[in-house]
């Protein structure tokens, strides 16, 4: 039933489509006001963590930034401690990363922000562990969704087929009074609505043609206190217009790293072993290569091309049915460099508990699909606004408008300072862990440091220790 501007009454069977991330995140809100949820997932669920066909970017680096902690703790109350406990590791930004960054290396002050770096696999075990305890969410396995019931005014439903079953006779319908898209940055959504009549969202997008390569590591760690001691726990060389080569070494909950080298559109890595290692040597320095040179390989390399910026505008005007949702990468999917596709999924699943308590039912679609990509919003001005600035990026989404410029000449200062000055560096990272909003980067103390302070001093070889630890000893006595 419809009521006031279009809300509809609260569902009591919600379909999610994909057991993703952001799939599960939604089933729990969806849960929480009362509904049953089904989870309908192509593939089946390990019950141990382990890597799945259906994500393929699980084999790739994963960090999950500190906005994203705080929002996964609002939606599953222990579930980060749970992950500390289950050995995930976290980084204090900037002490515990080398970071190489818009031509110079980051100071190595006292984090500002903390990042945690499990794999992909026990990151998503947590989260469906919590989902699914209870019973009110329940998974249909080994299905997959095949295209909407309803039409181009109301979906009610979806058509599954069995994976691997082919002939129409296999498809069958599961009713429900509210669909979610979280089939991942390659849904069919598109296709699905055209065939109920209704139109598609229109697509923005930004592509630089980013690869990323991935290989498991066992480090051999140079010893604490041997000669030129290494007490960094990550490495990160962030590309730029001038230098478009990215690499990440993390530690995972096991003990054993992650290494992912990236390159733009015609500097891609290469996705064999020995290719790999000598990647390496177009980085602006040796140190990535010298740890592989002391690590033992555990995996070969594995590719992934996929990595546009994706957003699909549903809040535009535009007959779609009422029933429908998108979220997670199905409605906004980025350049994964910036580390934010789970801690948007989790935004958008926060941002659709508050549209679904503040109605008492399901707004309209207009209406929610603004709310949640309102969540998304800095992140999607992140990640398009630095990949704007690429060599050969495309898409419709390319190119900066002329009141855009002197944000981006502002931004491109407070890049520049970031390494070296701790006011800076502290809100920069902040607004990039989307722990807090980007008006964060035009306070009176950054705006100073940014626009007048004196071009602050960085290290000019890798800091291989914390600050903290090059302190001299504080005076003892009166001397
Ligand atoms: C290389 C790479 C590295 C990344 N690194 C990071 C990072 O460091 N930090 C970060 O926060 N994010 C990162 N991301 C993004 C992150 O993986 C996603 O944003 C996040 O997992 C949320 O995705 P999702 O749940 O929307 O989709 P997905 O994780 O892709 O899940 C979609 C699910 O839907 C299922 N599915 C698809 N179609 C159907 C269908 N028709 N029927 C049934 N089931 C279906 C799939 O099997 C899958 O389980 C990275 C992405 C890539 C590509």
């Amino acid at each position: 039933m419809r009521g006031a501007g279009g809300t509809t009454d609260a569902p009591r069977h919600a379909v999610v489509i994909g057991g993703g991330v952001a799939g599960l995140l939604t089933a729990r809100v969806i849960a929480e006001r009362g509904a049953r949820v089904t989870i309908v997932e192509r593939d089946r669920l390990p019950a141990e963590p382990a890597q799945r066909p259906g994500v393929p970017q699980g084999r790739h680096t994963h960090v999950l930034l500190e906005g994203g902690q705080r929002a996964l703790e609002r939606l599953l109350p222990g579930a980060v401690g749970e992950l500390l406990d289950r050995g995930a590791p976290r980084l204090g930004m900037p002490e515990d990363m080398l970071q190489w960054q818009a031509g110079g290396w980051y100071r190595r002050t006292a984090a500002t922000a903390h990042v945690l770096t499990p794999s992909r696999p026990i990151l998503e075990s947590v989260v469906r562990e919590r989902v699914l305890a209870g019973g009110r969410v329940v998974t249909l396995e080994g299905n997959e969704v095949v295209g909407l019931v309803g039409d181009a005014d109301r979906v009610t439903g979806v058509v599954v087929r069995e994976r691997g079953a082919g002939a129409a006779t296999d498809r069958r319908e599961i009713p429900a009074d509210l669909v979610v898209d979280a089939s991942g940055r390659g849904t069919r959504a598109d296709h699905w609505l055209t065939e109920l009549g209704a139109e598609p969202a229109p697509e923005e997008r930004l592509e630089t043609g980013l690869a990323y390569t991935t290989r498991l590591y066992r480090a051999d760690p140079e010893p604490e206190d041997g000669p030129g001691a290494a007490r960094y726990r990550g490495q990160y060389v962030v590309p730029d217009p001038g230098q478009v080569y990215g690499a990440v070494v993390l530690p995972l909950e096991d003990g054993c790293h992650l290494v992912t080298l990236s390159g733009l559109r015609g500097c891609e890595p290469p996705t064999d072993d020995e290719g790999f290692t000598a990647f390496t040597e177009r980085l602006p320095h040796p140190l990535v290569r010298e740890w592989l040179n002391r690590a033992e390989p555990l995996s070969g390399a594995h590719g992934f091309r996929d990595t546009a910026n994706i957003r699909r505008r549903y809040d535009r005007p535009g007959r779609r049915p009422a029933g429908f949702v998108a979220t997670g990468d199905a409605l906004c999917a980025f350049n994964p460099i910036y580390g934010q596709g789970m801690t948007v999924a989790a935004l958008n699943a926060l941002a659709l508990r508050g549209e679904l308590a503040r109605r008492g039912g399901v707004p309209a679609p207009r209406r929610l699909h603004r709310a949640l990509l309102r969540s998304s919003r800095q992140a999607w001005a992140i990640s398009a606004g630095a990949d704007k600035n690429m060599p050969g990026a495309t898409g419709n989404a390319a190119g900066t408008r002329a009141v855009e410029r002197p944000v981006a000449l502002y931004l491109a200062r407070v890049q520049r300072r970031a390494g070296g000055d701790p006011v800076v560096g502290a809100a920069f990272r902040s607004v990039l862990a989307l722990m807090a909003p980007s008006r964060a980067l035009f306070t009176p103390r950054v705006l100073r440091a940014v626009l007048l302070g004196p071009d602050p001093a960085v290290p000019d070889r890798p800091p291989l220790r914390r600050e903290a630890d090059e302190a001299p000893e504080p005076a003892s006595g009166r001397g």
